[in-house]
């Protein structure tokens, strides 16, 4: 077995790629801008050449295959699909343009996959069958094994769970849709739920450092910091988005039955009103075959630069 995996992030903003072996260690990493070039060939073309030059100077020979982990890549094509926030548009056939350059087999999915993946061979799931990751960050994306498989379904593109409905009369998400879960429970959702708190009657007497800012200026890490020092406009902000997503989670329970649920990214961190109530809503409205048997954990690979070790890992489990 070859000792070395390429493992490539690419983000809307730069492209990560890293060298790593069998067993998760990185050995290099590095990252170039994913936007800026003149078609999709030449950016394939700058991200190869500075792979390249790393391991002909390295002399790294043995590799066996070339990881991809991004936003909308179906693994059954090996295209990027539409991606809403690259500056490349419509179909791009990234694994095809990789395997020219390379020689060497590429496996693509999407950025939310490859963490799940990452979990199950490097992680905290390695031994679990059955389990679900969710990515809380600028977005909400997910990865769900069943049986041991990461699930594609019959399009590649299955395990959307940032775009089931929590609220058919709710807000427009960027995906065309009404009331996705992401726009609740990511950095733009926890910040809009600043503003629907503040519009409750029941909250109008609140004093919070909230109310006087701009929408531009409110971050999650504001809110978690505020909730932290029972700011009651942030500690409630917090609650009802945990209500949110303990809600999505006991649902997730009743389809999949997962071992457990991974949350993962900056919002997973956020100060304790937020758990308290993810863990409090799994339960109650969970069935009463999962109740008290409902596991949320946190990332293994919270400290790893995970985009990089999922892409690679899908060359060990994809
Ligand atoms: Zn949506």
């Amino acid at each position: 077995m070859a000792t070395y995996i390429i493992g490539i992030d690419i983000g809307g903003t730069s492209t990560k790629w890293g060298i790593v072996s069998q067993t998760g260690e990185l050995l290099y990493k590095s990252f170039l801008e994913t936007s800026g070039y003149k078609n999709f060939k030449s950016y394939v073309s700058a991200v190869s050449e500075q792979i390249k030059k790393y391991i002909t100077e390295n002399k790294i020979t043995d590799i066996s295959g070339i990881g991809i982990g991004a936003p909308n890549g179906n693994y059954h094509t090996g295209n990027i699909e539409y991606a809403a926030n690259l500056d490349q548009k419509g179909i791009l056939p990234v694994s095809k343009l990789f395997e020219e350059e390379f020689n060497l087999p590429v496996k693509l999915t999407n950025d939310a996959n490859a963490a799940a993946i990452g979990e199950k061979v490097f992680g905290n799931a390695k031994q679990m069958q059955n389990f679900v990751l969710l990515t809380l960050g600028t977005g909400l994306g997910s990865g769900i094994f069943v049986e041991g498989k990461l699930l594609y379904g019959k399009t590649g593109m299955a395990g959307e769970l940032g775009h089931i409905t929590v609220n058919p009369d709710g807000r427009q998400c960027s995906c065309g849709k009404i009331g996705c879960l992401e726009e609740y429970v990511s950095a733009k959702g926890i910040v809009q739920n600043v503003n629907y708190i503040l519009t409750l009657p029941e909250n109008e007497n609140l004093k919070s450092p909230l109310k006087d800012m701009k929408q531009e200026n409110i971050t999650p890490k504001l809110i978690s910091e505020l909730a932290g020092k029972n700011d009651p406009v942030a500690y409630k902000t917090l609650e009802y988005t945990g209500k949110i997503l303990g809600i999505a989670i006991a649902d997730i329970y009743s389809i999949f039955s997962p071992e457990a649920v991974f949350l993962a990214g900056g919002i997973s961190k956020a100060e304790q009103p937020f758990m308290k109530n993810v863990k409090k809503y799994a339960e109650k409205y969970s069935l009463k075959i999962h109740k008290n048997n409902i596991k949320i954990l946190k990332s293994g690979l919270e400290n790893s630069p995970v985009g990089i070790l999922g892409a690679a890992a899908l060359i060990i489990n994809g």
